[in-house]
């Protein structure tokens, strides 16, 4: 294993150690554009989220460039604008054939929805994927549940947000009731499974929550107990005390945050655990474990990394957001890399 463990995303070389290792330059609205090769696209929901994590990821994007979520996210309302803008953009993007992820806010509380999802089936983007709360995913929504929705339209894996395996716990560190207990759980894992789509369960690493080997095990037995044979732990992101807006999610991180290093060297002691391989992101650092019949995935993140990678890159785009606002850019803030439709 090379030794990145410790350097994590500033051990990051697009040409040396990425996926792709490679950019392809585009015509995107009649101006070209560089796209690292394997870039996501994003389809950001505009439905408000229901739950008020402490950590919340969408809450802390644009603190790290120093604004408030409620300043900079605004809503194209009209759905025809809004899905002719994702269908152009769908279309400007079919030469770099990009990976599609929805996510939030919460997609599964947004009436729009499963039009998107037949938008993307319909244009068939590549490795569809969706990150939910898990809240109403067993509602029934234009004649079907939620989830029946995302297994029929193709989407290949879905990410649901679960900081604890005890319902309580949760509840308290994502601030909502919402969440799918296990039976629940359990049937929506089936109902996934039966259209071919994978369910991963995405758990932050909190000190006096899941901070420890222990933790670690009892979550994935809840995992497998539900059905579930994809986990992903999440260190709390960092970001630049100097760029960054102050708010509840950069106190929390910066407070409970669990260094996630010295926990991959005691797993990498265990001969339970399998080290399966590493990915080297632009802002993030993974590690792919095989524990029993589980994919045990471990990410950190570095916002301040992230900014710092684009200005050694001038001009390479890394990633693609479809705003709520109808417009692609390639950073998670609306005003910022802009890039149409016209
Ligand atoms: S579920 Fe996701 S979007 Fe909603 S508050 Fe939690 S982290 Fe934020």
């Amino acid at each position: 294993m090379p030794d990145w463990r410790a350097q994590q995303s500033t051990a990051f070389d697009l040409h040396g150690n990425s996926t792709a290792r490679e950019t392809i330059t585009l015509d995107l609205w009649g101006k070209p554009a560089t796209i690292y090769a394997n870039a996501n696209l994003s389809i950001y929901s505009a439905q408000a989220c229901n739950a008020r994590c402490a950590f919340c990821v969408e809450e802390l994007r644009p603190a790290s460039r120093g604004v408030a979520l409620n300043v900079q996210k605004t809503v194209e309302a009209d759905n025809e604008r809004y899905f002719a803008a994702m269908q152009s953009v769908l279309d400007g993007l079919k030469p770099l054939n990009p990976s599609v992820s929805v996510t939030g806010g919460e997609p599964s509380q947004d009436a729009r929805l499963p039009r998107i999802l037949r938008t993307l089936q319909a244009s068939a983007a590549r490795k569809r994927t969706m990150t939910s709360n898990g809240s109403g995913l067993l509602d029934v929504r234009e004649g079907k549940p939620l989830i029946d929705w995302i297994a029929e339209t193709g989407v290949a894996h879905l990410n649901i947000s679960r900081a604890h395996g005890d319902d309580r716990i949760n509840a308290k560190l994502m601030r909502y009731r919402a969440s799918p207990d296990a039976a629940a759980l359990r049937e929506i894992v089936r109902r996934a499974q039966r259209g071919g789509t994978r369910v991963r369960l995405s758990c932050v690493l909190v000190a006096n929550s899941v901070d420890d080997v222990s933790d670690v095990l009892a979550y994935l037995d809840f995992a497998q107990s539900v059905g579930v044979d994809n986990v992903i732990f999440r260190q709390l992101m960092h970001t630049d005390p100097t760029t960054t807006q102050a708010n509840f999610v950069t106190k929390f991180s910066d407070r409970r945050r669990v260094a996630m290093t010295p926990l991959l060297a005691e797993l990498a002691r265990r001969e339970d655990f399998t080290f399966q391989r590493q990915v080297m992101g632009y802002y993030y650092y993974v590690e792919v474990w095989r524990y029993k019949n589980i994919d045990v995935v471990f990410e950190g993140a570095d916002l301040a990394q992230l900014e710092r990678t684009k200005h050694s890159m001038p001009g390479v785009i890394q990633e693609l957001i479809f705003h709520p606002n109808s417009r692609l850019a390639s950073t998670w803030q609306p005003w910022d890399g802009v890039l149409g439709p016209p």
